[in-house]
């Protein structure tokens, strides 16, 4: 998964939501950020309701059996295609698919399953080491909480929001770079960093649409909403979208599509 660059990675106190819906067991937080999101609450209701329409279950595209090897797969994923890490860790998770067999398997051995990955030394460190902080810090499981899970080696914002959404069920959201140009290009969540978008797009994503949200968006940007030129011929809410480089105004007829195939390209 790719990463819009962001000037700061540490998220400013008030800049929290209440609640865990941030993800953090922290205390409820005061002040908001504003997101200035040009859209209704109907609107933005409406937008949801579409996308799950068309994909009522979305799926990552990353594989993994449990929790620890997803929160592995997503660290393996920066600057890579889910395609790319998904044949390194077929094998890999084969042997490893606990914080304990990946410690015993050791840096080198995972490694030579990683090597295809971009970064792929770095990698191996960090699965490594996160591999022994689970098992000294949190008894070989995979902690629920966002603040924990950041302070792991190679574990950012964007993979602990995506671990707690996908893990866990929690109403994360994480900005890869195809959400950050979604909530910029048609002013849904406008933001400099992903951290601002993230904190716009949870403010307006009404409840009962925020278990799958982080897909519905990434999927839309990844193969409708796309960076180079947006397909708005093809886009189910050309009729609301108020972006400026919409070429479209008429919807795309509403029916559900089946998953599509992962793309290869890195973006
Ligand atoms: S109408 Fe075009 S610009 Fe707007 S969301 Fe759809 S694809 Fe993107």
């Amino acid at each position: 998964m790719t990463s819009p660059k962001s000037k700061n990675s540490s998220t400013p106190k008030n800049e929290l939501l209440p609640g865990r819906r941030d993800g953090s067991n922290a205390k409820p937080r005061a002040r908001p950020v504003r997101s200035h999101s040009r859209y209704s609450p109907a609107e933005v209701h409406e937008i949801f309701r579409r996308f799950s329409v068309q994909r009522p279950e979305p799926k990552g595209e990353l594989e993994h059996v449990n929790a620890f090897t997803l929160l592995v797969a997503v660290v393996l994923s920066a600057q890579a295609t889910d395609v790319g890490v998904n044949k390194a860790t077929r094998a890999l998770f084969k042997v490893a698919d606990t914080p304990q067999k990946m410690l015993a398997l050791g840096e080198a051995k995972v490694g030579e399953y990683i090597r295809t990955v971009g970064l792929w030394r770095n990698k191996a460190k960090n699965v490594i080491a996160l591999s022994e902080a689970l098992i000294c810090d949190h008894g070989g499981e995979v902690p629920d909480d966002r603040d924990q899970l950041v302070k792991l080696p190679g574990v950012g914002r964007k993979t602990a929001n995506v671990v707690l959404n996908m893990a866990f069920g929690q109403h994360t959201m994480a900005v890869d770079t195809h959400i950050f140009r979604i909530g910029n290009r048609l002013r849904l969540a406008p933001g400099k960093t992903p951290e601002q978008v993230e904190q716009g797009l949870l403010r307006i994503i009404p409840d009962e649409y925020m278990r799958h949200a982080h897909h519905w968006l990434i999927l839309h940007g990844r193969y409708v909403c796309k960076a180079r030129k947006p397909d708005c011929p093809i886009c189910v809410i050309a009729d609301i979208c108020k972006a400026e480089e919409k070429t479209n105004d008429v919807p795309a007829p509403l029916v559900e599509i089946a998953p599509l195939e992962p793309v290869s390209e890195i973006q």
